[in-house]
């Protein structure tokens, strides 16, 4: 199954619950705009590179259309449609007064000097320029890229409209960007962690959790739930897994990452275990914060957590799902639960539009109050209409959207 095909079933499903009708759905299903722009550049060693880059702006009823920009081998326009229509539903579900859109050129920037990164990410902008902007589009950080790309972005865009920092989020703080945004989504997912367990009944030093990833999403989610007292015994990286069943010392891990190019590689105060068996920990919760696609029908018998918070975008795969939902297995999903930063990354654009700083504080506090309402919310549709969290977020963001395209009326 393709990324479109899982978005695809859960929009059915939650359209169906919704009695959205054909029209719409054919609507909202289509993307307002996709552009394929070629960029061509000279490398480093003087050869000629031509790479494809891609812009999917899926709606903007709610408003400007929102989204990251990824850096991978593996991108290509159905992804990138995916996770357009994703970032639609996830911006609705927080309530931001954002639309969707992602960005994507399928390129290993592992492979790349900053130089070249910087010539093939300005070469996009000339591209794309006059389909973006702080009114139209506005992209952020994803997979692949960072804050320094989001400086060429801004600096590019600038060249031909003049000062806008709210043209991108995920800027350096240095240079119009917002302190917390870094932490936002593994912040985010903590506090999603907390609410769940208040309607779980459970408290945090009674839930053994395991962790996938200790990337950007991971490793913020791992301090904030250490320091809320969670009892972490299995966190996991590219490098593998490692277990401590009594409990990890995750400051401990932090520094280590933080003092090894952010990779655990070689950390030795852990039983070493493999990325499968972390899944199919003895746990409470079971956080996946890495890559797409990682429960399936397969391992999903044997996953034994009875709550799973998807950090990652798309790691439960709709076979997976069904198995989860039929024996009672709680899962938050992701276009709730990893929210947190397209919501800090919405109050960037809000500081940069007011030319006003804000402070670390203030954004946590704004932070928090979105995410614990907007759960709320799911978790009030999901009880009220007898769904799943998944198909209640859904209903929630669908919803939003589509009332907003009604009220502001098809001519
Ligand atoms: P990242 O690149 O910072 O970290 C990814 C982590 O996954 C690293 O620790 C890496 O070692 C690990 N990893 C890679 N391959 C692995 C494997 N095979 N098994 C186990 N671990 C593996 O990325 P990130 O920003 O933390 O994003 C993680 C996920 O969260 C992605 O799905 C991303 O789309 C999603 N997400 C991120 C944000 C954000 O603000 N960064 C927001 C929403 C969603």
């Amino acid at each position: 199954m393709r990324a479109l095909d899982a978005t695809r079933l859960y929009f059915d499903r939650a359209a169906d619950r919704i009695d959205l009708s054909e029209n719409m759905r054919q609507l909202l299903l289509t993307a307002k705009r996709e552009v394929s722009v070629q960029i061509a550049v000279e490398l480093d060693n003087g050869e000629i590179a031509t790479l494809i880059g891609y812009r999917v702006q899926h709606d903007d009823s709610r408003g400007p259309m929102k989204g990251g920009l990824r850096y991978h081998p593996e991108v290509d326009l159905s992804e990138v449609r995916s996770l357009a229509a994703l970032m639609t539903w996830k911006t609705a579900v927080v309530d931001l007064p954002f639309g969707g859109a992602k960005g994507g050129i399928a390129v290993d920037p592992a492979k790349l000097s900053p130089r070249e990164l910087e010539r093939i990410t300005r070469r996009f902008v000339d591209g794309i320029h006059d389909v973006i902007g702080p009114d139209v589009d506005i992209p952020a950080p994803d997979m692949g890229t960072n804050s320094e790309v989001m400086a060429w972005i801004m600096n590019q865009y600038q060249k031909y409209h003049g000062f806008s920092p709210g043209c991108v989020t995920g800027k350096p703080v240095e240079l119009y960007g917002i302190p917390g945004r870094e932490e936002a989504t593994g912040r985010g997912v903590g506090h999603c962690a907390f609410k769940l367990l208040g309607r779980m009944g459970r408290k945090p030093p009674q839930t053994r959790v395991a962790l996938q990833g200790f990337g950007n999403v991971g490793s913020h989610a791992a301090k904030f739930l250490s320091e809320a007292e969670f009892k972490i015994v299995a966190v996991s990286d590219v490098s593998g897994g490692y277990f401590r069943p009594g409990g990890l010392d995750i400051p401990k891990m932090l520094k280590y990452a933080r003092e090894h190019l952010f990779s655990l590689q070689g950390y030795t105060d852990a039983e070493r275990i493999s990325n499968d068996d972390l899944l199919e920990l003895d746990v409470e919760l079971l956080i996946p914060a890495a890559l797409g696609g990682v429960i399936t029908a397969e391992n999903a018998p044997r996953v034994k957590a009875p709550m799973i918070i998807e950090a990652a975008n798309q790691p439960i795969w709709p076979d997976a799902d069904q198995i989860f939902h039929d024996r009672g297995t709680v899962v938050l999903p992701d276009i709730l639960a990893n929210a947190g930063g397209v919501t800090v990354s919405y109050f960037e654009w809000v500081q940069n539009r007011q030319h006003y700083q804000w402070g670390v504080n203030r954004v946590r506090q704004e932070l928090d109050r979105v995410m614990s309402d907007s759960f709320e919310q799911v978790w009030a549709l999901s009880v009220d209409r007898k769904v799943s969290l998944r198909t209640a977020a859904y209903m929630l963001g669908i919803g939003r959207v589509s009332r907003a395209t009604i009220l502001g009326g098809i001519t």
